[in-house]
């Protein structure tokens, strides 16, 4: 469907801080412009609200169904954190959302990603001589950026930190995964560029969140996974606690935290798993009862997310940007939850249907 020439009119477009008063904006050749442009249709928005097009920063995709759930939810960009072969990847690429790909993940051996089904055998690194060739085939294979797993101690740090060498040497951003305390440590001593998850088993100390801040680390916590999953722990309350105190923690001490909920629509062990797009405005809601504002929640989710992962023509909604765009019911300023209320979406300005 070609994008469409669009004014809408008698809207409220969040700018990054707060809700404009009622206005007009309009899209053309894929993007926000200045002015009417010649030929536009309008469309009378009834106060509603505007958003841009949001990210879901932590998903794994699988079918062609988890791209229509995410976009019907008004996810536009979505950021896979594994997925294989590079073949399933590139037939998501160019569709809605506008997805990026980590590939085939780092991980080490013997541990519950290794056994996870199907996870190819490359994966696994014993040795940080193996990261160089193994950074340069992801790359190969159009991976967006590079992921390792910090699971335990099945990594030793001098792969981790070889992994994410590496992953710089060739221009990709690193992101690790850490779902405890001492994970955590070991990623934020790497350097990653983004930890994904949050501790389970307690809140990481002062100075690991004083040295995220130096190194302008960035989290992506994935409450919502956090949440779900806390039911096939032993204490689930307390596991979540510490989940959402560590959110708490991270964004008191001045780390960007990005909106990631880790669905997944495949077989897992967690009951009630997280869903595409649905999960992501869990995530916000998530994220306001860790203690961010809901302007905090939306930038997690728009232009933060942006930024940190290197797309600087989307998030915002400014003359010359992409028109990736969603409009709501009610304001989710005063109401998170009124995000769920999606009316319309539109990526590079193509109108979504909606399924
Ligand atoms: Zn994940």
């Amino acid at each position: 469907m070609p994008s469409s020439t669009v004014v809408l009119n008698n809207v409220r477009v969040f700018d990054g801080t707060r809700l404009t008063s009622p206005t007009s904006i309009a899209f053309a050749r894929g993007a926000v412009v200045t002015g009417t442009p010649s030929g536009a249709e309008t469309l009378d928005c009834g106060g509603a609200t505007l958003l841009p097009g949001l990210f879901d920063t932590h998903v794994h995709l699988l079918a062609p169904d988890d791209l229509d759930a995410l976009a019907a939810h008004g996810v536009t960009t979505a950021l896979d954190m594994a997925c294989w072969p590079h073949q399933r990847v590139d037939s998501f690429r160019g569709r809605v959302p506008d997805i990026r790909s980590a590939g085939v993940p780092a991980i080490g051996p013997g541990g519950n990603h290794a056994r996870m089904p199907g996870m190819p055998s490359e994966a696994v690194l014993t040795d940080a001589g193996q990261a160089a060739p193994f950074v340069a085939r992801r790359v190969a294979e159009g991976a967006d950026y590079i992921k390792v797993v910090i699971e335990g101690d099945l990594l030793g740090q001098d792969v981790i930190d070889a992994v994410v060498r590496e992953a710089a040497a060739l221009g990709r951003p690193s992101v690790a995964h850490a779902s405890s305390v001492d994970a955590y440590r070991r990623a934020v001593r790497a350097g990653a560029d983004i930890i994904t998850h949050v501790p389970r088993d307690g809140v990481p100390d002062e100075d690991t969140l004083a040295e995220m801040v130096r190194r302008r680390q960035v989290a992506v916590p994935t409450l919502a996974m956090m949440e779900a999953s806390s039911v096939i722990f032993p204490a689930p309350e307390q596991a979540y606690a510490h989940s959402r105190d560590t959110v708490a923690a991270l964004h008191a001490a001045g780390v960007p935290v990005l909106a990631g909920t880790d669905a997944f629509s495949g077989p897992g062990p967690i009951p009630d798993p997280v869903r595409q797009g649905s999960g992501l405005h869990r995530e916000l809601e998530l994220l306001v009862d860790a203690g961010l504002t809901e302007a905090d929640a939306l930038r997690s989710a728009t232009v933060l997310a942006a930024r940190h992962f290197g797309l600087p023509d989307r998030g915002v909604l400014m003359p010359g940007l992409r028109a990736d765009a969603v409009l709501v019911d009610g304001d989710p300023l005063t109401d998170i939850r009124a995000t769920r209320k999606v009316r319309r979406v539109w990526s590079a300005g193509v109108p979504v249907t909606l399924r």
